[in-house]
């Protein structure tokens, strides 16, 4: 608590004349505690390869100035060491976009199906070379959201990703994708409408080696990582499901994941239908 203490504005001349008050401080300390974690989680992902990048310039500067075969080994270390602290700068730069758009409803119609195709064909290399498919299970029938198209494309990338990313090799990614009756418990009320009216399910769900339990209602968080040394490993931020649920609280949509340790991870999508989500702004068509 912070206790405040100040004069009266009309001081009682029989009684006390100032005036104490306790004001709860607890949620502000917490933000600030927060961001304070993030900005040295974020500075310390980037300090590691930028180490690396300067200790390898260094070197190629130093001592291995004239070898060919340091310069062959050296320079692909350092390209992957600067890729990966781009992809880090994109998703820290998504994240805090997404935070200043937070209040202004999204207004673009966009067709879910063909976003989600687009985005499986992106990732046709990534699929080839592990020797896994994507397929549809998607209801043609499916109503367009209204929502912003960049950050929706950037949902379904990052869960996508993450399912071929994490599958096993020769496996299948499944997106499904419903209206169903009514949200999952813990859907942010629409808008306008009815609460936990009906809206669109996607699913996306994967072969891999699953999630255990507990780790589950943390993944959302800023670099929060089962296996830290895997996620980097494979490219990884830590920041990709962090952006996805920021990008749904945007929308009043959630994101739900469910996993069974050895046999794959679900990531259930859900989004309020275009009239829920309406705020009674034109909307433009966007093109997925
Ligand atoms: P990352 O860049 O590390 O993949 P994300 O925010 O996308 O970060 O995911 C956070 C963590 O959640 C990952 O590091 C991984 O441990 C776990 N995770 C995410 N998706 C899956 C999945 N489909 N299967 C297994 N683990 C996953």
């Amino acid at each position: 608590y912070e206790v405040r203490v100040g004069p009266l504005a009309q001081p009682d001349r029989q009684g006390a004349e100032v005036m104490v008050s306790m004001h709860d401080v607890s949620k502000l300390v917490r933000l600030e505690r927060m961001r304070a974690d993030f900005v040295a989680n974020a500075s310390h992902e980037l300090r590691t390869p930028l180490s690396s990048l300067v200790g390898f310039v260094e070197t190629l500067m130093g001592p291995a100035r004239d070898d060919a075969d340091a310069h062959d080994r050296f320079l692909p270390i350092m390209l992957e060491q600067g890729r990966r602290m781009q992809r880090l700068v994109e998703d820290l730069l998504s994240l805090s976009r997404i935070e200043i758009n937070e209040h202004a409803a999204p207004t673009d119609t966009v067709p879910l199906p063909e976003l989600v195709h687009r985005i499986a064909r992106s990732l046709e290399l990534k699929c080839r070379a592990k020797r896994c498919a994507i397929v549809f299970d998607l209801d043609p029938g499916l109503p367009p959201v209204v929502g912003d198209a960049d950050q929706l494309s950037q949902v379904f990338q990052n869960l996508l990703d993450n399912a071929v990313k994490y599958g096993r090799p020769d496996s299948t990614v499944t997106v499904s994708g419903h209206v169903v009756s009514q949200g999952p418990a813990g859907m942010p009320a629409p808008l306008r409408g009815p609460r936990r009216g009906p809206c669109i399910h996607i699913a996306v769900r994967d072969e891999g080696e699953g999630i255990e339990r507990d780790h589950l209602p943390r993944l959302t968080e800023r670099f929060y990582r089962v296996d830290r040394a895997r996620s980097r490993q494979m490219g990884g931020t830590g920041l990709g499901l962090a952006i996805v649920k920021h990008v749904l609280a945007r929308h009043r949509g959630l994101l739900v994941p469910e996993s069974v340790v050895g046999e794959g991870s679900t990531f259930h999508v859900y989004l309020p239908l275009a009239a829920d989500a309406a705020t009674g702004a034109p909307s433009k068509t966007h093109p997925p």
